[in-house]
């Protein structure tokens, strides 16, 4: 085993679960043992929300600015560790190492924009009446939870962990236990910035441990990202006990190919969104809407998809039973008559027999119906479809259940601004393929994407992360008895 055992860390050390069932962490790249994962009780979650309510009066009650500091440290360590977390990032995960930079390189535009949060929560102040003032401040919540998934093992934690904290939480995180490791590493560098004991803590764990996070009543706000599936229990589930939830699900992002797009680029885009990180990004391009003629696109794009190369510029998938998923969606989609131009399956990476790959692939011709149509296949596949007309291709795109993304290729101004103002998405990209917006900007799905108000990052998840006080003040003497006077 190539790393001792994951331990959860509660109030500022590292220590056992209460229980001895772990599962194994393997890597998808090779298929090295890499760790072991404890699968921790409720009374592992107990002990930990108690460590994050003891120590939630002395840190909310620290000022933001101060509070600040500790993300001006944490942002200055994630870039000195930069490569060590992405090699750890790769190792767990099976994205490329140049992959895994990237992740961390967003890690640490996240933190940048919590070091600005004093300047955006400043809250408001009006005399309302003579002699009579009305203010509102941001105040914290209490103890919060942070429930990820495993395609982004440190980005995902870094959507909550920077915001929720600086704007005067504490926070339990339930990493996922296919990804266990990074979030081990981002404690220590919190510790090293300076954050108190208590403030952050890890529980590792699978069903047993969301489920007692939905139902601890010591917790005020859960937020998810993972499938639509289990956001849903999720969402149910918090709210059930009157929690705040954000409950971010799964995606089935489409693209809308027009014939005046610029083949070259637009074949760039689409390659690059159907395949990176394995194509287990909830952006990712999964369905091509072709409109009119673009057959000398769709042959751009099966080039462009031959360059990316398993075990080059293209990681593995997270593990054999995701391999087997993806490979089954294919011959599926092959059994109902769809084309195969480019084929991803059987793929060994010589050297690494024990990985999990699958190669680009390209699937034409399909038809709306069809799995590889309507469902989400997080695997790097791209299923192409052809319409008419741009509504057609409207149509296609409202019709799916999820929201998260969509995508228009174009040059034609007009026509860009009416696919945004009729796609049923929360991100939008033009000449785009993974319109994912950068700070300060928030990031959020429609639909069946994401469940609860507001979104993720950026301004917007001050709304969540506090509550408004509303004080209204009165001391001069000649303000009269009426409040209203
Ligand atoms: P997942 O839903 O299987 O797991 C997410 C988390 O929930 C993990 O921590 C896991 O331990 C836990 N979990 C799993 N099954 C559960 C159950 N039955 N009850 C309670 N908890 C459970 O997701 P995943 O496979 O880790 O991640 C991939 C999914 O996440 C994809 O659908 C992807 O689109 C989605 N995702 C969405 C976004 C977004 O912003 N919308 C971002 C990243 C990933």
């Amino acid at each position: 085993m190539k790393y001792s055992p994951t331990q959860n860390y509660i109030n500022g050390q590292f220590i056992n679960a209460s229980v001895s069932k772990t599962m194994e962490v393997i890597s998808p790249l090779d298929g090295t043992l890499l760790s072991t994962v404890p699968m921790s009780s409720s009374k592992d979650l107990n002990d930990a929300v108690a460590a994050a309510k003891k120590a939630f009066p002395g840190w909310s009650k620290t000022p933001i600015k101060e509070r600040v500091q500790v993300f001006f440290k944490y942002k200055t360590l994630l870039e000195k560790h930069l490569k060590e977390l992405s090699e750890l990032c790769s190792e767990e995960n099976g994205k490329t190492y140049s992959e895994s930079v990237a992740e961390i390189e967003k890690c640490i535009e996240l933190t940048e924009f919590a070091t600005s949060l004093p300047q955006l929560v400043t809250g408001e102040i009006l005399e309302v009446s003579r002699g009579v003032e009305c203010r509102t401040e941001h105040v914290p919540l209490g103890v919060v939870a942070s429930i990820v998934p495993f395609n982004f093992p440190s980005m995902v934690p870094n959507w909550t962990i920077p915001n929720a904290i600086a704007l005067g939480n504490c926070m339990i995180i339930k990493p996922s236990e296919k990804v266990p490791l990074s979030c081990g590493k981002l404690a220590e560098l919190l510790k090293e910035a300076g954050l108190p004991d208590g403030v952050f803590n890890i529980v590792h764990g699978d069903v047993e441990i969301v489920n007692a996070i939905c139902d601890h009543p010591d917790i005020e706000a859960v937020s998810f990202v993972g499938s639509t599936k289990v956001a849903k229990i999720v969402y149910q589930r918090a709210t059930a006990t009157y929690k705040r939830c954000l409950a971010l699900g799964g995606a089935k992002n489409h693209l809308m190919v027009l014939p005046d797009a610029i083949p070259g680029m637009t074949a760039q885009n689409v390659a690059a969104s159907m395949s990176g990180c394995a194509g287990q990004r909830c952006m990712a391009a999964s369905a091509m809407i072709g409109v009119g003629n673009i057959d000398h696109i769709v042959d751009k794009i099966c080039e462009e998809a031959k360059k990316v190369v398993p075990g080059q510029n293209l990681g593995a998938v997270i593990n054999k039973e995701s391999q087997e998923r993806i490979e089954k969606y294919i011959t599926e989609a092959e059994k109902d008559g769809a084309k195969i131009l480019v084929d991803g399956r059987n793929t060994k990476v010589s050297g690494k027999e024990k990985g999990t790959y699958v190669g680009p692939t390209v699937i034409d011709y399909v038809k709306p119906g069809m799995s590889v149509a309507t469902e989400e296949i997080f695997g790097p596949v791209i299923s192409i479809m052809r319409t008419n007309t741009v509504d057609e291709a409207l149509a296609i795109e409202n019709a799916n259940p999820y929201g998260n993304a969509a995508s228009v290729f174009t040059q034609n101004g007009g026509m860009a601004r009416y696919i945004i103002d009729r796609a049923s998405a929360g991100m939008i990209g033009v000449n785009v393929g993974v319109p994912v917006p950068r700070e300060p900007f928030s990031f959020g799905g429609w639909n069946e994407s994401k469940f609860g108000v507001g979104d993720i990052t950026g301004k917007s998840s001050i709304e969540f992360w506090t509550k408004l006080k509303k004080s209204t003040t009165k001391w001069n003497a000649d303000a009269g008895v009426n409040w209203m006077s």
